[in-house]
């Protein structure tokens, strides 16, 4: 037994797969054996393993700046071309990015940043944030408040009440719709919700409303057509802030460049960004805020004496310079207009296994996608513990593909964007097997 305490992992469970190393969408166990990686890592893996540009951009910034911080007026050049160059990109007003390592720490800097904000524009009593149920937002202290999974809360005393997290509903119609309610009227149901949360509490105690523009830990869900007008739309009226956590739906993931213009969200607020930022060769994130935020601040920090917030590896040379390279790929390689391409076929061939007894919904856009298993396909009724699910990412492995089975009993998709679509035929015919042997699992142990 390792002296490693896993993340993410039932202590009890003895089964572990030792990964040594990966080229392109594949990587590979101690014993030779090759995985498609269908879940690019943790959803971050965007250009696969082994880009020998990432590397040598990430060796030469080692050898001539390994290391360098941000604070107290401190800068290098590489952080200030990625900071530019993201700005450029997002759909954030002038927007102004702080840069940690990691999402949920990217989420915690915006917290502190919204309190800090509305302390300096006179109004401290605009702190609460609106968040989902079964959103994921991170793990830290404040960021898995955020998060609206049970997982994330039990047994570790959250959400920490302080912070003043509210809940509203998930938007997912297959699983929260009232019987024979259609998928206008629910929207109209979850977002007077909405508006009613926010008319009990009051809006001046509200600062901010943050979402996944299509979750990913909950299952990959899409909301219905025309949500986010209707919550941007009820947002505007009482001036609350729409914050966009895009860790997963950033850079080309959902077939387009955010997750916000796939789902029609208009000038986020904020945004908070991760992993395929650098495609995940170096741990970076980004906090982005408006430029006029921002302005806002500045008289506060220099009443106070100084921002008081900061890590170590705040724009840490080396993850920039690969963020930078990142970014410089994207856009030379077009790799959001293939992820597109081969992204609708993707969601073409999830959806052949529509008749499949297990398989209650499909669900995803662009490269992103979830197939949902569940006990009774007529009446949707789910299984009810994580067992079916967990033997149907085991069969994946089995059959020479990696994926995480999420929310239960949803198997989610997400390969590196630079699959083509016959490594996405390969993915189908692989959990065709596993669906057939997951199948058999369920008719044998009763399940059905
Ligand atoms: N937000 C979202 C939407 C995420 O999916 C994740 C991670 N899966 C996080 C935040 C937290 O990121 P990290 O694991 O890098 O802390």
């Amino acid at each position: 037994m390792s002296k490693i305490i896993y993340p993410t992992t039932n202590f009890k469970a003895t089964n572990t797969l030792t990964i040594e190393r990966g080229e392109g969408a594949y990587v590979y166990d101690s014993n030779g054996n090759q995985y498609l990686e269908a879940l690019a890592g943790l959803w971050c893996t965007s250009l696969g393993y082994n880009n020998r540009e990432l590397v040598e951009t990430a060796s030469e910034q080692m050898s001539k700046l390994s290391f360098s911080h941000m604070f107290g007026g401190k800068t290098h050049q590489v952080g200030i071309d990625l900071a530019e160059k993201l700005s450029a990109m997002v759909p954030v007003e002038n927007a102004k990015i702080f840069f940690g390592n990691s999402g949920s720490d990217a989420n915690d800097t915006h917290i502190k940043m919204l309190r800090y904000y509305f302390n300096a524009i006179g109004k401290p009593e605009k702190f609460k944030i609106i968040s989902r149920e079964r959103s994921y937002h991170g793990v830290t202290i404040a960021a898995a408040s955020l998060t609206g999974l049970p997982p994330n809360h039990t047994h570790f005393d959250l959400p920490f009440e302080a912070l003043g997290v509210l809940r509203t509903d998930a938007p997912h119609y297959y699983r929260g719709a009232l019987p024979g309610e259609t998928e206008t009227q629910f929207v109209d149901r979850i977002t007077n919700n909405l508006e009613q949360l926010i008319l009990k509490e009051g809006a001046n105690t509200i600062a901010a409303f943050i979402a996944e523009p299509i979750t990913g830990a909950s299952g990959v869900i899409v909301p219905p057509a025309g949500y986010y007008e209707k919550v941007q739309a009820i947002l505007n009226k009482h001036d609350i802030l729409f914050w966009a956590d895009e860790v997963i739906t950033g850079f080309g993931r959902t077939g387009n460049d955010f997750g916000c213009t796939t789902m029609n969200i208009q000038k986020p607020d904020m945004m908070t960004l991760a992993k395929q930022l650098s495609s995940a060769y170096m741990p970076i994130s980004a906090s982005v805020i408006r430029g006029d935020m921002y302005e806002a601040m500045i008289e506060q920090s220099a009443n106070v004496g100084v921002f008081g917030h900061g890590y170590t590896y705040s724009g840490h040379p080396v993850a920039c310079a690969v963020a930078l390279k990142t970014l410089e790929i994207y856009e030379r390689d077009n790799i959001f207009g293939h992820a597109a391409e081969v992204g609708d076929y993707m969601q073409k061939r999830l959806r052949e296994f529509a008749d499949h007894p297990l398989v209650g919904e499909i669900r995803g856009k662009g490269m992103i996608g979830a197939i949902e298993m569940v006990a009774n396909k007529q009446t949707g009724q789910a299984f009810n513990n994580g067992a079916v699910g967990a033997f149907a990412q085991q069969a994946c492995q089995t059959h020479g593909m990696i994926t995480r089975s999420v929310a239960g009993s949803s198997l989610a998709f997400c390969p590196p964007l630079i699959v083509t679509e016959a490594q996405i035929d390969e993915m189908i015919e692989k959990f065709g097997k596993a669906l057939g042997d997951t199948l058999g699992f369920v008719q044998q142990e009763g399940l059905f």
